[in-house]
């Protein structure tokens, strides 16, 4: 299958599971994940009306950006962040997904360019008890909110998380829907928060069910990394 018949197919999964949730799918995100896909690849997702791209090797991701424009598409750095990637960041991207530290948005925040909007932000929460995956506890999530919404160059927009995979959909929809909890809670507490990044090509059904507004999907609409 060449990416348009795949975006296609991505594209009607989550207008089927938005419909089947009584959600408009136009309030849902398709970012496709192209780490390790080649410039070519983008391109043809360019081509068949995809706008947001989600990336996590930022030397490549760089190299991409340059080649296709940093303004047309809509880049999302959704990998860890470490200390010594916070400027390359903050000048390349519109979004970061996987915020865990006050440090590293308060270096985003500082280092944006002043030419740019701020950048949008989202706190990728470990809502999986058990995984000791990156993120932080739901029960210090409130904390961080409140000290990111000091930070002038930077916009809270959400929560985000990568569960471990689970089999079937009603497993699938648990830790979704403890993300979605956590959100309506801190809104309830004066936040503003319109996004939830959850769902992957494996979940994104659950992921829609339980309100994302964004996807991350790479497999789907690529075919199977080579590394
Ligand atoms: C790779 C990646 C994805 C996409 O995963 P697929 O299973 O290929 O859809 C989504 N989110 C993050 C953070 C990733 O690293």
């Amino acid at each position: 299958m060449d990416i348009a018949a795949r975006l296609e197919a991505v594209r009607a999964r989550i207008a089927e599971a938005a419909a089947a949730h009584g959600r408009d799918a136009d309030d849902i995100t398709l970012v496709a994940v192209s780490k390790t896909q080649p410039t070519a690849r983008l391109t043809e997702a360019l081509e068949a009306g995809q706008r947001d791209f989600g990336e996590n090797y930022l030397q490549d991701a760089i190299a991409k950006i340059e080649q296709l424009g940093a303004h047309a598409p809509v880049w999302h750095f959704i990998g860890d962040i470490q200390s010594n990637k916070t400027r390359d960041i903050a000048a390349h991207f519109a979004w970061a997904h996987a915020v865990d530290r006050f440090k590293i948005a308060r270096r985003l925040s500082e280092q944006r360019p002043s030419g740019l909007a701020p950048l949008d932000l989202c706190i990728q929460v470990n809502v999986d008890d058990e995984a000791s995956k990156s993120g932080v506890a739901p029960a210090a999530t409130a904390e961080l909110a409140a000290q990111i919404a000091t930070l002038d160059n930077v916009r809270l927009r959400g929560l985000m998380t990568i569960p471990a995979p689970a089999e079937g959909l009603a497993a699938q929809r648990r830790p979704f829907a403890r993300l979605r909890e956590l959100r309506d809670a801190l809104n309830a507490d004066g936040f503003a928060l319109d996004t939830l990044s959850m769902g992957m090509s494996a979940d994104l059904e659950a992921a829609v069910a339980e309100g994302a507004t964004h996807v991350r999907v790479g497999t789907a609409v690529f075919g199977p990394r080579t590394r």
